[in-house]
């Protein structure tokens, strides 16, 4: 597996997902898949993050929060959309507290980590393309 050259720590954000992408993703921080030592690690403040994944639709409940945790993270940031809720094209896509994901309710996502959900190996491969693309850093 390819090593990251420059680091990447990010905050999720539940957006009312149905907690299988957070299964996967909780899985990244396991000794198989040990994020960490390839210069990824969530991070538990927005304040600290340089980039906000978020799981699920967003739903009405979690718009506001969503646009909150959004402003907090310190810029140049990186929205990245996990799974297809997130994404917009979900099962949830039709539901009447469903926002469309982070498109519809924020900002076209600069990354989008599509499946329902994603296997751990698919979310690593998109987060050291993006630790190896990073520099100089996205516009915001
Ligand atoms: S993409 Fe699938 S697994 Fe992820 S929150 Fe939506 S329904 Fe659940």
């Amino acid at each position: 597996m390819k090593r990251a050259q420059k680091s990447l720590q990010f905050r999720h954000l539940d957006a009312g997902s149905c907690n299988g992408c957070e299964q996967e993703l909780n899985a990244l921080t396991s000794r198989f898949y040990d994020i960490q030592q390839q210069g990824i690690d969530i991070v538990a403040s927005p304040r600290h993050a340089d980039s906000l994944v978020v799981t699920g639709p967003v739903t009405d409940t979690m718009l506001r929060p969503l646009g909150k945790v959004w402003e907090a993270v310190p810029g140049p940031k990186l929205l990245i959309a996990l799974g297809d809720c997130a994404a917009g094209c979900g099962v949830f896509q039709a539901a009447y507290a469903s926002h469309g994901g982070v498109a519809g309710s924020l900002k076209e996502p600069d990354v989008v980590i599509r499946g329902c959900p994603p296997t751990p190996q698919d979310i690593l491969d998109q987060l050291l393309r993006i630790t190896a693309a990073k520099d100089p850093g996205p516009k915001v």
